[in-house]
């Protein structure tokens, strides 16, 4: 099962009563510990923040990331963010966009793996 929310893509949770992700549910004790992770997150690393980051963006959704590596590349040609950070910035979204791809691909053929078996098997 996906997410409900369009466009996320992102496995949704067992037990969430909407049928939303993670990153969307809006089931009180999931955002809970959505919060203890982003905080945790912030404990561990040094503070690094750039105006240009994803402070505001949900890198659930496909079109946020782009949107990040647009803002990556906006800050790197002004000279505003550094090379060394943006260019793990674009690994990373790449790894990102990768590993959505595959999970995207495997439901995929989940599904049809299941409408053959429905058909009787090959
Ligand atoms: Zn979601």
């Amino acid at each position: 099962m996906k997410c409900t929310v369009p466009d996320c893509g992102a496995p949704a949770l067992k037990d969430d009563p909407d049928g939303r992700c993670f990153w969307h549910s809006e089931d009180r004790e999931v955002i809970e510990r959505r919060r203890e992770a982003s905080s945790r997150g912030g404990c561990n690393s040094k503070k690094v923040m750039n105006p240009q980051t994803s402070e505001d963006l949900n890198l659930a959704l496909l079109k946020d990331v782009d949107e990040l590596v647009s803002r990556t590349l906006r800050a790197t040609i002004t000279g505003d963010l550094s090379v060394t950070v943006a260019k793990a910035t674009g690994y990373l979204a790449r790894s990102l966009t990768m590993i959505r791809e595959t999970a995207l691909l495997e439901a995929r053929i989940a599904a049809l793996e299941e409408r053959i078996d429905k058909m009787g098997g090959m």
